[in-house]
């Protein structure tokens, strides 16, 4: 392979050029304030309507329950500290998973120490909450329950629609950070019954730094971004025209793609699945199989190898990658979600993330079937743990 091959779309995506096309002119040519009175103002303001309605149209929202943030952590934030603080009055109870993106767990323990409790459901070995875990948790005082709706490291998609009507059924607000997974699943808010819902630009091969929050109309949130009047009142600061034209353009993309993106990336993510798994020995799949799993998701551990080292060899054959602990780098704990879902601390340092998207070929799945087996037994080879292992000194946790 000559290009780096690409397998990290969870991490990020590259802008794609009829995207970028759409936003130029709003650099160049129609750089007015939006808030300003002449016509090259006009033109910005058109455009942000028009994305505003891309985005409802994709959501099945109405334009005016969208707000357009920094990026998907911006709207998490919003949603999680906005909508906690302006229903005080009814409870001080959030109910969230262990396998939140950090944008939600920090967001949560933030308020934890600002007087909100928060519960953090468990999740199976696949990564799934359970629904009666979720009722039983629910209290007088609980105000909103916020769950992905799809994990970006292990790909699982909760049943959102059974999440919303259990919320629904109990006057709770029910937030979801669906970052992971527009243009890949089907949202629609109000037959899910979703009154807050994050995504992020960047994810969708739209541009960086923008992001939306869908916030059902009639609740009650508090700012987090204060200033002037943009997004009626509720999102200060100069608006990111490009920006938004982009995400407005990236979304319209993703929904014309999306069911011929899955049926593709499906089929090349349970090549490399299986590709990966026969070839070695004490290996696993984290996360569901089949349906219920993100299209362009894998995320495997391998036993006796650290995942960084794999990493950096995989750098050196040209395939960006990422491992459990790549979020949090710097720090050497594992993954808070590959630990939730009951891997050991040495099993889950094992970890290797792949995520494909719209350049993945099946030449790409190929290459990287042969070259990371190869890897893992170098490093395998290199292991004191593997050795007294082989040596019937040390014991394994999958099969081989
Ligand atoms: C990337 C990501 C975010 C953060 O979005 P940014 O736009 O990078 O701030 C939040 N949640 C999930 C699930 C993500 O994958």
């Amino acid at each position: 392979m000559n290009k780096p091959v690409y397998m990290d779309y969870a991490a990020t995506t590259f802008t794609k050029p009829e995207v970028l096309e759409e936003m130029i002119p709003y650099f160049t040519e129609f750089y007015g304030n939006p808030s300003s009175i002449y016509s090259i103002s006009r033109e910005t303001k058109k455009a942000i309507d028009k994305a505003r309605m891309r985005v409802a149209t994709a959501l099945n929202a109405d334009p005016q329950e969208i707000y357009f943030t920094g990026g998907g952590s911006e709207a998490d934030n919003w949603a999680i500290k906005g909508i906690a603080l302006a229903n005080k009055n009814k409870g001080n109870h959030i109910i969230t998973s262990k396998i939140e993106h950090h944008a939600v767990l920090h967001t949560c323990e933030y308020l934890e120490k600002n007087g909100f409790e928060v519960t953090y459901l468990d999740v199976d070995a696949e990564g799934f909450i359970r629904l009666e875990d979720l009722k039983a948790a629910i209290r007088p005082t609980t105000v909103l329950v916020t769950i992905m709706t799809a994990n970006n490291e292990i790909g699982t998609i909760q049943p959102i629609k059974e999440i919303g009507e259990i919320c629904k059924a109990n006057k709770v607000f029910f937030h979801t950070d669906a970052v992971q997974a527009i243009g890949h699943i089907e949202m629609d808010v109000k037959d899910m019954n979703i009154d807050a819902l994050s995504l992020s630009g960047h994810k969708i091969y739209g541009p960086k730094g923008i992001g939306v929050l869908y916030l059902r109309r009639g609740i009650k949130i508090h700012n987090l971004v204060h200033g002037g009047a943009q997004e009626r009142n509720r999102r200060a600061g100069t608006e990111n025209v490009a920006g938004i034209v982009g995400l407005g353009k990236a979304i319209e993309l993703a929904m014309e793609n999306m069911a011929d993106e899955k049926a593709r990336l499906t089929y090349l993510r349970d090549k490399l699945i299986k590709g990966l798994r026969g070839a070695v020995d004490y290996s696993k799949l984290n996360g569901p199989a089949g349906d219920r799993r993100l299209p362009g998701n894998v995320n495997m551990s391998f036993e006796f190898i650290e995942g960084e080292s794999v990493l950096l060899m995989l750098d050196a054959k040209g395939i960006c990658a990422s491992s459990g602990s790549a979020c949090t780098s710097g720090s050497l704990d594992p993954s808070h979600v590959l630990l939730a879902i009951g891997l050991p601390h040495e099993v889950a340092h094992g970890s290797l993330r792949l995520s494909m998207g719209a350049s993945t070929t099946e030449e790409e799945v190929d290459y990287v079937i042969e070259t990371v087996p190869a890897i893992i037994q170098r490093l395998r080879d290199m292991s004191p743990l593997y050795d007294s292992f082989i040596n019937g000194k040390g014991k394994n946790f999958f099969d081989k």
